[in-house]
């Protein structure tokens, strides 16, 4: 396959061709969730669409080092350089331990990505995990004059930089505007300039989560952790680096300036940004009172949802849009989504109905021309929506095969098949096994592992344990079915 795969990058503004620093590996770097609460919408989508990025490289042969860290000290309330860590807050409303806080939301966000198949990263570091290295960042970057001290915080000096450098390059901001849209808000007496930002916060007395440092007792700004676990695990220069559009200003803005003047140079070569995503055409946020997180939309429990909908039907329902597009979700969408999806899956696994015509017959449905259109698409900055509708001009082609009205050659079939299985399971991530509810995974994986002990066991002629595991799984509700390949069951009633 030949690697042509555009990508927008956001610094440059423009399609450009991927061309690793170090093939065959590809570094990428994706901010990941801040935890202090259940996992929801605005969790999925950035997930989602880098996971097909990330499966999408490995498909094309390259060694992928996927970094996407946990943030779980220095984020502060609002994104803003005073008020409540949002973790420390959680801990004392529940009044438990912050790190309690920090491995309960990180199971819960672990668990919601396993539903939605989103592959584990390489490595998932965390912000408390690398204080060290985070005051070594802060420290270079006073040596070369680009912040102060103040009060035992030290601040980011951003006109300084600006004097030599571009800050607002990535998000397109020009400083003079922001300065003059910038309100001189209280508690900042200490900063130089209102676009000043903490790189270390000194704590108070009754802070949580603090280190010592020359500077006092304190933690780290929440855009430092990014700039250091990156450069930490990729390397001072990197290939990819994404996220959510909300965090292009000031989170990564900020990341570059630290990163230029800490290390002395840019690290990132592809800026990568997923745009974001409406409820019924507004906004989501808890004060808005429609952030829905990931559970309720398994389940349907919350007012504004008619039903529940499936993790594999969310995943649909994302890749559906293209990763830079704005996603809205509406219950109508949601179903549309599904019945999308169900197509989809019932005409790959038709493909396994298909008895194919004579051996020597000459092909008649190729399927190279929709495996060109479908890789062509996702070489085209990962458009899965257009990637997909070739998936279903597939899909009519399967069907009419099926009434009989065309014929695979079994050399097709095996060809079609093929094709299904990596572009629909393995670059897109979706799969029919899942069912509706989301909370059949850990089930469906402990019925699959308990048959496949039962093959097991037939292979090895213990007929009785064969016999006694399936006896056991109908008198708990599980029916086996016996195949040609191997099993199939459903549950009874
Ligand atoms: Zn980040």
């Amino acid at each position: 396959m030949e690697k042509s795969l555009q990508i927008y990058n956001t610094l440059s503004r423009k399609k450009e061709c991927f061309k690793p620093l170090h093939p065959p590996m590809v570094g990428m770097y994706v901010c990941g969730p801040t935890v202090y609460g259940d996992s929801h919408l605005g969790h999925a989508r950035p997930a989602i669409n880098f996971d097909v990025v990330f499966r999408y490289l490995k498909y094309l042969g390259y060694k992928v080092r996927y970094v996407r860290n946990i943030t779980d000290v220095g984020h502060l309330e609002e994104d803003r350089d005073y008020g409540e860590d949002k973790v420390s807050k959680k801990a004392r409303l529940e009044k438990l331990e912050p790190m309690e806080i920090v491995q309960r939301y990180t199971n819960e966000y672990r668990l919601k990505m396993m539903q939605l198949n989103v592959l584990p990263p390489s490595i998932e570091p965390t912000a408390s995990g690398h204080i060290i290295e985070q005051q070594d960042l802060v420290e270079k970057i006073l040596e070369k004059g680009y912040a102060y001290e103040k009060g035992g915080s030290v601040y980011f000096d951003v006109e300084k930089y600006n004097e030599s450098h571009n800050y607002g390059k990535l998000s397109g901001r020009k400083i003079e505007d922001l300065l003059s849209n910038t309100r001189e808000l209280e508690k900042q007496e200490d900063k130089k300039s209102p676009l000043d930002f903490a790189i270390w916060k000194n704590a108070d007395p009754g802070h949580l989560m603090k280190w010592p440092s020359r500077w006092g007792d304190g933690f780290p700004g929440w855009h430092v952790e990014c700039s250091v676990m990156s450069s930490r695990y990729l390397g001072q220069e990197f290939d990819i680096h994404g996220g959510g559009l909300d965090l292009l200003f000031p989170h990564h803005e900020c990341e570059i300036a630290q990163t230029v003047a800490g290390y002395g140079k840019e690290s990132v070569r592809y800026w990568m940004h997923n745009n974001m995503i409406t409820l019924n055409g507004q906004k989501m946020g808890k004060s808005l009172g429609n952030a829905i997180n990931l559970d309720q939309f398994f389940s349907g429990e919350h007012k504004l949802l008619e039903r529940g909908y499936s993790p594999m039907t969310i995943r649909f329902f994302i890749l559906q849009a293209h990763y830079r597009s704005t996603l809205d979700f509406t219950n109508e969408a949601l179903l549309s989504a599904e019945k999308g999806l169900e197509r989809l899956l019932e005409g790959m696994a038709n493909l396994d109905k298909i008895i194919p015509s004579g051996e020597t017959e000459k092909s008649t449905r190729d399927i190279a021309e929709i495996e060109k259109a479908f890789f062509a698409a996702m070489n085209d900055d990962f458009n899965t929506p257009i990637a997909i509708a070739r998936l279903f001009d597939g899909i009519k082609t399967i069907n009419s095969v099926l009434a009989g009205k065309i014929s695979f050659t079994s050399a097709d079939l095996e060809n079609w098949k093929t094709f299904f299985r990596l572009a629909v399971n393995d670059v897109l991530g979706l799969s029919a096994r899942e069912k509706k509810g989301g909370d059949n995974t850990l089930m469906e994986n402990l019925v699959k592992l308990l048959l496949q002990m039962r093959i097991d066991a037939r292979k090895n002629k213990d007929f009785e344990l064969a016999d006694r595991i399936r006896d056991e799984m109908t008198r708990l509700g599980i029916e086996v079915m016996d195949t040609k390949d191997g099993f199939e069951w459903k549950l009874i009633k």
